[in-house]
């Protein structure tokens, strides 16, 4: 892998590789970009097969974080951190200790949050060697588990997009597919079963499926079948790069808006395609920022409330990448980019 040369087509800053030979420590931070400020985003705790592909993993990551704190209106930048481990036998409190010194070194250019495979007790043993880590117990004063918060932004960006698709935000009556019952599925049952919305849900462990079903009235549908479920609103809540050009043809809703990252497998491509079947398209980094709004508010003091407010405002985000969409011709997607990018070169400007 040519580094530097990926750097430059990525548009990244920094690429940082740490190393603690008594602890078994390899992590690789990378900050894409500092324009809006300080590099906010997770630890990621994987066994990567080599070297490269925790490279590529940080990198990639670390770029789309840029984006998402820019359209959500943060003044953060987009940073992402990989350690290269087994989750089974290296999740240890000398490795965070470790990994924590080399954040301290990097002096709050990068601040740390969870992501898979970090929990908030690796945040708590990182916050014993440096002050730059997020996502701490709300015991502690953090901002606790992100889901709720991530759940209720997907809540109100479904809201904006009924609101523009069916000329009413109201979900009342509308019929939700959700694709994956873990934790930001669950927190958004609760609000659509709040708003007598009908949820159909799937999950590859049907239990966690039924059991949600059996609190929020849902109806468990397969797997296997879910883009041919017939529903108002599709909203992915498992993994990425579900919108292809396999999955788009079977879809039977209007409107895609999900927590999912990365949801589109190709981001032009899949993206004509959906606008091609008459599928609006809620750009997965707009509306799945509400954990990052919560988190980021460790850092001037957490407040509940504020948290709350902020998240709420999705709704009128995703109004406005509607209306810039309208207004330039362009798809959701780029519209939330352009909206996005123009924020970073304002600053860039003033820099
Ligand atoms: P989770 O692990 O709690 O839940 C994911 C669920 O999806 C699991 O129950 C899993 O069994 C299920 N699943 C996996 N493959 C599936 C498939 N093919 N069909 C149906 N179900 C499948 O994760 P989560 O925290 O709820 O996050 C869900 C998605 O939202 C992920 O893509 C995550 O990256 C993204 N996200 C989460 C947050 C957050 O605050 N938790 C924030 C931003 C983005």
């Amino acid at each position: 892998m040519d580094i530097f040369s990926s750097l430059e087509t990525l548009g990244h800053e920094q690429l940082v590789f740490c190393s603690d030979q008594a602890s078994g420590l390899k992590a690789i931070i990378a900050i894409h970009n500092t324009v809006l400020g300080s590099a906010l985003g997770g630890t990621r705790l994987w066994p990567y097969k080599s070297d490269n592909e925790a490279v590529q993993d940080a990198l990639r990551l670390s770029r789309s974080m840029t984006y998402k704190a820019a359209a959500a209106g943060l003044n953060l930048g987009g940073g992402k951190a990989v350690i290269i481990a087994n989750p089974k036998t290296q999740f240890t409190k000398p490795l965070f200790h470790a990994y924590g010194k080399h954040i301290d070194r990097l002096g709050g250019t990068y601040i740390t949050a969870e992501d898979v495979g970090t929990t908030e007790q690796a945040m708590a043993w990182i916050k014993e060697k440096t002050p730059y880590v997020t996502g701490i117990d709300q015991k502690k004063g953090g901002s606790g588990d992100p889901s709720p918060y991530t759940a209720y932004g997907v809540y109100m960006g479904m809201k904006a997009a009924a609101k523009h698709v069916y000329g009413s935000d109201s979900l009342s009556g509308k019929t939700i597919l959700i694709q994956g019952a873990g934790q930001v599925a669950k927190y958004l049952c609760e609000h659509l079963y709040k708003e007598n919305a009908h949820i159909k849900i799937a999950d590859i462990f049907q239990e966690k499926a039924l059991r949600l079903a059996q609190t929020y009235n849902a109806t468990v549908v397969d797997p296997n079948t879910i883009y041919e479920e017939r529903c108002d609103i599709f909203s992915p809540a498992a993994l990425g790069g579900i919108l292809n050009s396999s999955s788009i043809p079977k879809l039977q809703c209007k409107i895609v808006a999900g927590g999912a990252n990365n949801q589109l497998l190709d981001e032009e491509i899949h993206q004509i395609l959906l606008d091609k079947h008459g599928i609006v398209y809620i750009p997965d980094f707009v509306i799945n920022a509400g954990g990052l709004i919560n988190v980021s508010l460790e850092l001037t003091g957490y407040n509940k409330t504020m948290a709350e407010k902020l998240v709420a405002d999705i709704y009128n985000r995703v109004l406005n990448i509607i209306d810039t969409a309208s207004l330039k011709n362009i798809s959701l997607n780029q519209a939330a980019i352009f909206l996005a990018e123009q924020r970073l070169q304002l600053a860039a400007l003033e820099d």
